[in-house]
């Protein structure tokens, strides 16, 4: 089934606001095994609106509408589409109702005459009651064509597709949609696809889509089939398979489950604490791991060691070391990882250093050059890397190669 998205709104076209319900709504519809091709973003323009719906209804089987339900002149998605699709308005009394006990439980105000232009819908279509907002969402359908119309605010929008829409457009498909993912961490994105080239080449169902994201990639492996079992039969081998070719790059099977919720796991099962030792980062990996509910079992404090008056006080690094071979190096970050451990009796330490810019570069030491290490059980591992792009990349890029070298660490140390 082919499904389109129109986004509705001037502030859209200038830029004024992020067009995040499109993010949202095409990775849902993708979700649900719905095909799209078409994307577009118009103004609150009746004839331009008009025509985008029109040619959207002509080349795809439903059309998802997103703002301009609102009570305002401007707001004219639901009537230029109730006309396009041939549907007269008319008010409707449980709408009205609803308006009405919104305004009493949630705005504490008289209703503005507008507002009962959202009471019209047009007849016939199914209203989808919204709890946070006055403006139903709504589906049309007429001749084997869906029209389904959303308020542009996604505190509305997000629930209403959840709870209502997305129940719906599944019911339309004849088969069910299951998919799961597979997450990487130290592997390149082309260089995951090139390993991945013949799977993705044969691939009809299950499909494998892939997502960059920093430092990671993600796989989704999606499957049609008749019932949720066959589905799961289709899509275990290929992960499989994946999972023989990525080995240890692989940190997670959960859709759910972050790199640092990874990493937390592992410190749990093997009853390791961290402290993090950090100089570039400045705190960054203790808050993402910090993230992880329940952290507390495994990392109870961090360092943020920035100068090196600090990295000698804190972390006991040599005077001699930084000295002889500056605070970015991989003497400084070998003993700044000795030094977090030896200050708390935790079982391993993660320091960062490096040059995050824009400032601050050499020849010998240019901008983007990290230096990372982890100490478990005397083991110390350093490496080294040379980040491009700006500040906060560089500083985001570390984070995630120090998460994934504990990470790797655990993995070596109980192989
Ligand atoms: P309302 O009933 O609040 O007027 P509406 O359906 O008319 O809702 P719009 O007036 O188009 O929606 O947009 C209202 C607000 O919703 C915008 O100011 C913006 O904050 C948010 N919004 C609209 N469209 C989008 C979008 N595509 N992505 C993210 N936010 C959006």
């Amino acid at each position: 089934m082919i499904c389109e998205l129109i986004s509705v709104g001037t502030e859209l076209l200038l830029g004024n606001i992020v067009n995040t319900n499109a993010q949202f709504l095409a990775e849902q519809c993708a979700l649900l095994g719905l095909t799209m091709y078409y994307q577009s973003t118009v103004g609150d323009n009746p004839e331009r609106l008009s025509q985008t719906i029109t040619q959207a209804l002509d080349r795809s089987d439903v059309v998802i509408l997103t703002g301009g339900l609102g009570p305002t002149e401007d707001d004219l998605t639901k009537e230029i589409c109730a006309q396009v699709m041939g549907f007269p308005l008319a008010e409707d009394p449980h709408t009205r109702q609803r308006i009405e006990e919104y305004f009493k439980n949630n705005i504490y105000q008289e209703i503005p005459d507008n507002n009962w232009k959202q009471a019209v819908i047009p007849q016939g279509a199914l209203v989808l009651d919204n709890d946070n907002g006055t403006a139903p969402g709504l589906i049309l359908e007429k001749d084997g064509k869906r029209a389904i119309l959303l308020p542009g605010p996604p505190g509305e929008l997000i629930p209403l597709f959840t709870h209502q829409v997305a129940p719906y457009l599944e019911k339309l498909r004849p088969e069910i949609i299951r998919s799961q993912m597979v997450k990487i961490c130290g592997v390149g994105e082309s260089q995951v696809e090139d390993k991945l080239l013949d799977l993705i080449d044969q691939q009809t169902n299950p499909t494998i889509a892939t997502y960059a994201k920093t430092g990671e990639v993600h796989l989704r492996v999606t499957a049609s089939a008749s019932s949720q079992e066959e589905a799961e039969k289709l899509i275990k081998p290929v992960v499989k398979e994946i999972k023989k070719r990525f080995g240890d790059a692989v940190y997670s099977t959960k859709e759910e489950e972050s790199l640092e919720a990874a990493v937390v796991r592992l410190l749990k099962k093997h009853e390791l604490t961290v402290t993090t030792a950090e100089s570039c980062t400045g705190g960054m990996l203790a808050a993402r791991l910090v993230n992880v509910p329940g952290v507390s079992d495994v990392f109870r404090e961090g360092f943020v060691t920035y100068s090196n008056k600090a990295k000698r006080r804190l972390l006991d690094v040599g005077k001699g070391t930084l000295k002889k071979y500056g605070a970015v190096s991989e003497q400084t970050a070998r003993e700044m990882a000795m030094g977090g451990v030896f200050a708390t009796g935790a079982d391993i330490c993660v320091a960062t250093t490096g040059i995050a810019g824009p400032g601050g570069g050499t020849e010998d030491k240019p901008v983007g050059l990290v230096y990372i290490s982890c100490i478990l059980r005397d083991e110390v591992t350093v490496q080294r890397f040379q980040f491009k792009g700006n500040r906060e990349k560089v500083r985001e890029q570390t984070v995630v190669k120090a998460l994934d070298l504990l990470r790797r660490s655990i993995l070596a140390s109980y192989r």
